[in-house]
């Protein structure tokens, strides 16, 4: 199948061959068709599977096909994604693939001041980019006219029900007018998923493409075990004799994230930025610019920073902590390995951390290859302890055990080192998700 089968006018054919896209990917084969036809979708796919142009690219060919008369402060197309990141990401790939038509876009988030998002509606968009919050905010303010929206799309859906969005999604819903086209993307099909779907298409046609832990073939996946104290040495070792020039890496908390940037930076001479939740729109941004423009070699992320961010091949992903979530370990890896490229997944594995490891494989139904490094093995005396609130504890034998949780809910059984293994963060978002 090509590019050329898809029903693409010849502006969209250029700016795909420009991108050096040889073939479309599956899940473009299958939406965009759909969606050129007018179709409302629902659609699982992940990043990492070329979701994005399988929206953006017949989204553009559509806006062609018809050319309404727009009143002030109207707009054709909104696409609502769950992080600032995300949006911006996508308002890229409008650009980059709208380069040769003459539509206008533009992206709405919060964290940066409302009053020039509020001009550039004014003066007249095509096409917007949101996440729902400020959205929200600027439609009470009468700042944007959605009647007459032609396409809605909800990008990673999921993750909007995970962050608390469903208010403020429910809330522009009921703005949105009902003769309108709606795409939904979601990693997942879960019961709300198909709740709020049911609610906002119409006859929908179901696409579903393979998974990223069933696409993984391109990116190897290796686990080095460690003691936690010596993590960032070996991580730093890692970096410096493999020369990576640009390795993205996850830590469990925001507070762990700024503690490993400034010990790669003070320690280990390696330049380094941090993203997370904390961090001003500005320094994320600068941070993940300074990153894809390899002035720095080494962003640390966490979950929430790093989802959706979109990396042109990415060769490098360390796990320097697990995530508690087995699926978080798969959105992580899929940063490396996409759209065909090749890239190593590395999991920085302590004591503490065996049973999530156990949890990792059993949901990927894979084992992952374990390497040993010589000057790096584990020092048998230190035994696991639950790990809680995105912190893990480590003692040595006989120093005796730190007071327990009293949260017994929270505790699992089962160790190959003590009876217990590391307990879910009961403070983490993640917690009560997907059960
Ligand atoms: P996405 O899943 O939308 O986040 O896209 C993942 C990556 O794949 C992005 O870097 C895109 O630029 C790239 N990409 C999208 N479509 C194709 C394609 N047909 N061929 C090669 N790369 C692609």
């Amino acid at each position: 199948m090509k590019f050329t089968d898809l029903g693409l006018n010849e502006s969209l054919l250029k700016a795909i061959k420009e991108q050096g896209y040889t073939e479309p990917t599956p899940i473009q084969i299958k939406a965009i068709p759909l969606v050129i036809e007018g179709r409302d979708v629902l659609a699982a796919a992940q990043t990492g599977t070329g979701k994005t142009a399988g929206f953006t690219l017949p989204i553009l060919e559509r806006l062609t096909q018809t050319s309404p008369q727009m009143k002030k402060k109207q707009i054709r197309v909104l696409v609502l994604t769950p992080t600032r990141e995300l949006a911006a990401q996508v308002a890229d790939s409008i650009k980059t693939y709208g380069k040769y038509m003459k539509y206008r876009s533009t992206v709405i988030f919060g964290g940066v001041g409302i009053n020039p998002q509020l001009a550039t509606i004014k003066r007249g968009v095509e096409i917007v980019i949101a996440t729902p919050g400020r959205l929200l905010d600027i439609a009470g303010q009468q700042g944007i006219d959605f009647s007459a929206i032609e396409c809605l799309v909800l990008d990673e859906a999921d993750r909007m029900l995970d962050m608390g969005f469903i208010h403020d999604i429910k809330k522009l819903m009921a703005m949105m007018p009902k003769n309108r086209q709606t795409l939904l993307f979601s990693a997942t099909f879960s019961r709300e998923i198909k709740s709020l779907a049911s609610g906002l298409l119409k006859d929908p046609v179901l696409i579903e493409v393979a998974r990223e832990n069933a696409t993984a073939g391109q990116i190897s996946q290796v686990v080095h075990l460690v003691d936690k104290g010596r993590k960032r040495e070996l991580l730093s070792q890692l970096i410096k004799t493999g020369n990576w020039k640009q390795v993205l890496v996850f830590t469990r908390t925001k507070h762990g994230a700024n503690k490993l940037c400034k010990q790669l930076i003070e320690y280990s001479g390696i330049s380094a930025a941090a993203i997370h939740g904390n961090k001003s729109q500005g320094a994320r941004t600068k941070a993940l610019a300074d990153f894809k423009a390899g002035n720095v070699r080494v962003l640390v992320a966490t979950d929430i920073a790093a989802r959706g961010i979109d990396i042109d091949q990415l060769p490098h992903v360390v796990n320097f902590e697990l995530p508690n979530v087995p699926e978080d370990y798969v959105h992580r890896i899929g940063r490396t390995g996409r759209a065909g490229m090749s890239g190593e997944a590395v999991s920085l594995v302590c004591v503490d951390e065996h049973e999530l490891l156990r949890a990792i494989e059993k949901f990927s139904k894979s084992s992952i290859k374990k390497v040993d490094i010589e000057a790096f093995r584990p020092d048998p005396s230190i035994k696991a302890v639950p790990i809680q609130n995105g912190k893990s504890g480590r003692q040595k034998q006989g120093q005796g055990q730190k007071k327990k949780s009293s949260n017994s809910r929270n505790r699992n059984r089962n160790s190959n080192t003590t009876n217990q293994k590391p307990s879910v963060d009961p403070g983490n978002r993640y917690n009560n998700r997907r059960k």
